[in-house]
């Protein structure tokens, strides 16, 4: 499977006015295969979404290194070839605002084709094939996006972003701003493309259980990194790193109870402030003395798994959900 993107050290800053310089995304590394749905998941504020602006360009990056289809992509999206341009191209999460209303709906598909060189007059055919692959009529392209439900404005917003037939697609929650109806079609449409086309996808999302039906491999990030790494389901029934525990412990089952009585505690800290040492030591039932000193490199385990906890780092294996009870841990801070 070859890499089709990766990001090393990546960093992304912005200027709180009148305040300090926040790093949201602080040194992330991370790897997208050709082929491959990799899920994003953290709590709100976890600077996954920011991650994804910074990939295709819409942020400017503090630091580190975009490498895509093999080559290094300029941090800054004016500064991008057309080629990359083109070829890394991101879903929205509302897609009321992402159309322009007082456009046509054909008109803004055929934009992508134009940018790709495609003659015009055959724009209208090709935009017409476009809209029937992602479930909607020929005909709409004559239509406006306020004569659209949710579900079909987002098929229209995929469809745009087809339209310079990309490799990469970074979906940002492309399901959360729909009705629980469309969610599922939507999720489905995009997986079906993916495998279709070939291509890679980031979908980021703050829903677990989504991202466990869908995502081949999942990055689990706070406050500004990613702290675990893996294979879906690898990830999913034996979770390395306590925060990824604790997201899972959350998601709720189908008899409205969590897989584990575990609730995080206390909020995600300020990212201008970030703690010392391991960044979610305040909010860690398994936290240590070192912890509060020791800041944990993410650290590669066996099976194309990494995680950056000193419990692993001191050999700790990943244990199956429900093994481990965090109330009997031997938790000091
Ligand atoms: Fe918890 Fe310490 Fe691991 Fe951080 S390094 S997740 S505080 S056990």
């Amino acid at each position: 499977m070859s890499v089709l993107l990766e990001a090393t050290g990546l960093a992304v800053e912005y200027h709180r006015r009148g305040g300090p310089t926040v790093r949201a995304v602080d040194g992330v590394d991370l790897r997208l295969n050709r082929g491959e749905i990799l899920g994003l998941v953290g709590e709100s504020g976890c600077g996954k979404s920011t991650l994804g602006r910074a990939v295709v360009g819409l942020l400017p990056a503090a630091a580190g290194e975009i490498r895509f289809a093999g080559h290094p992509v300029a941090p800054l999206g004016r500064r991008r070839r057309p080629r990359q341009l083109r070829g890394l191209q991101m879903v929205f999460q509302d897609p009321y605002a992402s159309l322009n209303p007082r456009r046509r709906v054909g008109e803004q598909i055929a934009d992508g084709y134009l940018l790709g060189g495609v003659a015009r007059a055959e724009t209208v055919r090709r935009t017409g094939e476009l809209l029937e692959r992602v479930g909607l009529a020929a005909d709409a392209a004559s239509r406006y996006p306020h004569e659209f439900s949710g579900g079909q404005r987002q098929r229209i917003a995929i469809a745009r972003a087809l339209a310079t037939d990309p490799s990469c697609i970074i979906a940002d929650e492309p399901i959360s701003a729909l009705d629980a109806s469309a969610q599922a079609s939507v999720a489905n449409l995009l997986v079906a493309l993916v495998r279709e086309l070939d291509m890679g996808m980031v979908f980021i999302s703050h829903d677990l259980s989504v991202v466990r039906q869908i995502a081949d491999r999942t990055a689990v990030m706070y406050l500004g990194r990613v702290v675990e790494v893996g294979p879906t389901q690898q990830l999913w029934s034996a979770p390395a790193h306590p925060y990824t525990r604790a997201l899972i412990a959350a998601v709720p089952r189908a008899d409205g109870a969590g897989v584990l009585p575990v609730e995080l505690p206390g909020d995600v800290p300020d990212p201008a402030r970030p703690p010392t040492g391991c960044r979610f030591h305040p909010r860690c039932p398994l936290a240590r003395p070192e912890c509060v000193r020791h800041d944990p490199p993410l650290v590669a385990l066996s099976g194309d798994r990494a995680a950056a906890c000193v419990l692993q780092n001191a050999g700790e294996p990943a244990r199956p959900l429900g093994e481990l009870d965090p109330a009997a841990s031997p938790a000091q801070k």
